[in-house]
C-alpha cells in the first residue's frame, strides 16, 4: 500500500495552534510512512468561509516548511462530483428527501429529551414529505444492533458509535443548497486515494457516519489517527470563534515545537533547532517511535 494522507483546512480563518497541531500530525505521520501529504482546502460551506483564508492557510504552511506533494484541491471545485454521488445513492434508494423545518427538529428533540429516549433524528420523512417541501436530503442509517459502527483509532483506540439511536438519518445535502461536510470528506479522500486520516477529535463523532457512508458508495476505509484538540483556558476548543490568533508567520520553530510537545513528542522538547530541517527530521523519528511507524 502506498501511504497517501491529508491535511484538510477549512478557510474559516487563518491558520492558528490548534490547526497547526493537526497539520503537524497529519504532515510527520505521512513523513513517517515515506507517504504523499495533500492539503484540501474545505471551502464549500459559503457563509463560513472567510475571503483570502485558504490563501492565507496555504502561505503559512509553505512558510513552516509543509509542502504538500501534489496540487491543493479545492472543494468548490468538486461540486459536480457531489452532484454524482448523491444521484447514485439516489438510485440506490439510501436517501431520501426531508421536509423537516429546524423547529420541528428541535420540538421532536426537545419531547425526546422529556420522554428520555434517544437525541437522534426521528426519521419523520422517511415514509414521504406528507405535503411538505423537499428542503435536505438524508442517508437512512440502519435499525438497531446493524447501526452499530466500529472502527480502531491509532490514537484513541476502538471506538463505536449507533448511528440509529446517537446520530439518526443524516443531512448529505442541506436545506441551504450547501454540501455536507460528510459527504464532501468521504468523496474527496476516496477519490483523492486518501489511505490514512490523521486530523483532530472533534471530529472522532463525525467518523462512523463517514465510515458508514463509505460503505454505502463502496469506498475503501481508510486508517484513522484523531489527535488530541487543542483547548482554551475554559476547556473549550481553539477556533478562530473564540480568539485563537493567528500564527505568527516570522517564528514557525516555536509554534511548530509547541505543536510536537502537544502531540506528546517531549524528546523534542530541551533540544533547539536551528533550521526547519533539523526540527522534522527529529519530530519525525520522535512521532514514528510513539506511534509505531515501521516503514
Ligand atoms: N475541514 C475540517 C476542519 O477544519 C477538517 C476535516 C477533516 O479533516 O476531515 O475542521
Amino acid at each position: 500500500m502506498t501511504y497517501r494522507g491529508r491535511f484538510a483546512p477549512s478557510p474559516t480563518g487563518p491558520l492558528h495552534f490548534g490547526s497547526l497541531v493537526s497539520a503537524l500530525a497529519s504532515w510527520l505521520d505521512a513523513r513517517a510512512h515515506d507517504g504523499a501529504w495533500l492539503v484540501r482546502i474545505e471551502d464549500i460551506d459559503g457563509p463560513r468561509t472567510v475571503p483570502g483564508a485558504a490563501d492565507d492557510i496555504l502561505a503559512t504552511l509553505e512558510r513552516f516548511g509543509m509542502q504538500a506533494d501534489e496540487q491543493p484541491i479545492w472543494q468548490s471545485r468538486r461540486i459536480a462530483r457531489y452532484e454524482e454521488a448523491l444521484e447514485q445513492l439516489k438510485s440506490t434508494g439510501l436517501i431520501y428527501p426531508c421536509g423537516c423545518t429546524r423547529k420541528e427538529i428541535a420540538d421532536s428533540l426537545l419531547n425526546a429529551h422529556a420522554r428520555n429516549t434517544t437525541l437522534a433524528y426521528p426519521g419523520t420523512c422517511r415514509i414521504g414529505l406528507n405535503g411538505k417541501p423537499a428542503r435536505a436530503w438524508r442517508l437512512r442509517v440502519p435499525d438497531g444492533d446493524a447501526a452499530a459502527i466500529t472502527f480502531d483509532d491509532r490514537w484513541q483506540g476502538e471506538q463505536t458509535q449507533n448511528l440509529a439511536t446517537e446520530v439518526g438519518d443524516f443531512v448529505l445535502k442541506r436545506a441551504d443548497d450547501q454540501w455536507a461536510y460528510q459527504l464532501a470528506v468521504v468523496i474527496d479522500d476516496a477519490d483523492a486515494g486518501i489511505t490514512h486520516i490523521v486530523r483532530g477529535a472533534d471530529l472522532l463523532d463525525s467518523t462512523a457516519r463517514q465510515v458508514y457512508l463509505q460503505r454505502c458508495l463502496g469506498a475503501p476505509t481508510p486508517c484513522y489517527l484523531h489527535v488530541p484538540v487543542v483547548t482554551n483556558e475554559l476547556g473549550e476548543k481553539l477556533s478562530k470563534q473564540n480568539g485563537a490568533t493567528a500564527l505568527d508567520n516570522d517564528k514557525p520553530l516555536e509554534a511548530l515545537s509547541a505543536a510536537a510537545r502537544h502531540l506528546g513528542l517531549d524528546e523534542l522538547s530541551g533540544h533547539t533547532h536551528p533550521t526547519l530541517e533539523s526540527f522534522y527530521a527529529a519530530a519525525t523519528a520522535a512521532w514514528a517511535k510513539r506511534m509505531g511507524v515501521t516503514k
